[in-house]
């Protein structure tokens, strides 16, 4: 390609279907001089598939510092630099992040090419009335730190969109269900795009059951996506991190007071409220 500009092309490739690629991002990978990528053979079997010859270069989250390095040189040698992770879209809980900062540190063009990515496609086969999502990716894997960053999530007013993998769901879903409150749904979408893909939606509390049902339930690769809290009587997001913020110094009655005459709401709503967050320890 005569015209394609001297910078790094960040380009989403399939997340199962290998018909899931942009007409746009087949341009770019034909015409780059390069293609950096987390697993050689794995982009070169997409590569192959659409009669595409150019050279592959490993990036990975060993090795991406290095291999930014190299790239940062390249692009100043005037060459023309595509880069793709195994599936969707690269820095999404996958490597890239770094070298895109390097990229632009050295003051070259990062060009994204949009397309597939799991947590969007999973959000948009979920139908949940919430207006907005928080992409919590990966949850650690040690269990005390999930845990954490599971309770850490529990008051967002938003859906929260998981990856999981197939050794740990049942686990992860079990935490979720403790953690998060029975009266929730969740959708888990499995295999999306590919042969066995399943996208199904229950109260959160029948999760686990679902998954024992069928020990296929259990296999695969996975987003969750719990639906967002119920909405609070009367309560606010900004009243409820101000009363929170006071409980952890006042005590209850003093905190409501307190809040109250910050927010303006109503003081028996508030103190109610506090009792509860006291109740759970919050
Ligand atoms: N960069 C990718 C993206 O844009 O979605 C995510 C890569 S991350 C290393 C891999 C995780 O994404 C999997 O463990 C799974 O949670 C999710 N995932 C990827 N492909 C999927 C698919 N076809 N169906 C369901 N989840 C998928």
């Amino acid at each position: 390609m005569q015209d394609m500009e001297n910078a790094l092309y960040v380009v989403a490739t399939p997340i199962g279907n290998l018909g899931d690629i942009s007409l746009r991002a087949l341009e770019i990978l034909r015409g780059v001089d390069l293609v950096a990528c987390e697993d050689t053979r794995h982009a070169r079997h997409l590569l192959d598939h659409h009669g595409i010859k150019v050279p592959t270069l490993a990036l990975h989250q060993h090795n991406e510092n290095e291999a930014a390095e190299k790239l940062v040189r390249l692009l100043g040698e005037g060459k023309r630099i595509a880069l793709v992770s195994d599936a969707g879209t690269p820095g999404v809980s996958d490597p890239g992040a770094r070298t895109v900062a390097a990229v632009r540190a050295a003051g070259f063009r990062v060009i994204p090419l949009p397309g597939p990515n799991a947590a969007i496609a999973a959000m948009s086969a979920a139908g949940l009335a919430d207006q907005r999502f928080l992409f919590a990716g990966f949850l650690p894997a040690k269990v005390g730190a999930r845990r954490t960053a599971i309770q850490q999530l529990a008051g967002v007013d938003a859906a929260l969109v998981f990856y999981e993998a197939p050794h740990r769901v049942m686990e992860t879903v079990a935490e979720l269900v403790e953690l998060l409150g029975s009266t929730r749904e969740i959708v888990i979408a499995r295999e999306l795009t590919k042969m066995f893909e399943q996208i199904a939606r229950m109260p959160l509390a029948e999760a686990p059951a679902w998954f024992v049902a069928d020990a296929n339930h259990q296999r695969g690769e996975f987003v969750l996506i719990v639906s967002g809290p119920p909405p609070r009587e009367g309560l606010d997001a900004e009243c409820e991190r101000v009363l929170i913020a006071l409980l952890a110094e006042l005590p209850v009655k003093q905190a409501a007071k307190l809040a109250a005459e910050i927010t303006g709401q109503p003081k028996n709503a508030l103190y109610a409220r506090a009792l509860a967050l006291k109740d759970q320890d919050l």
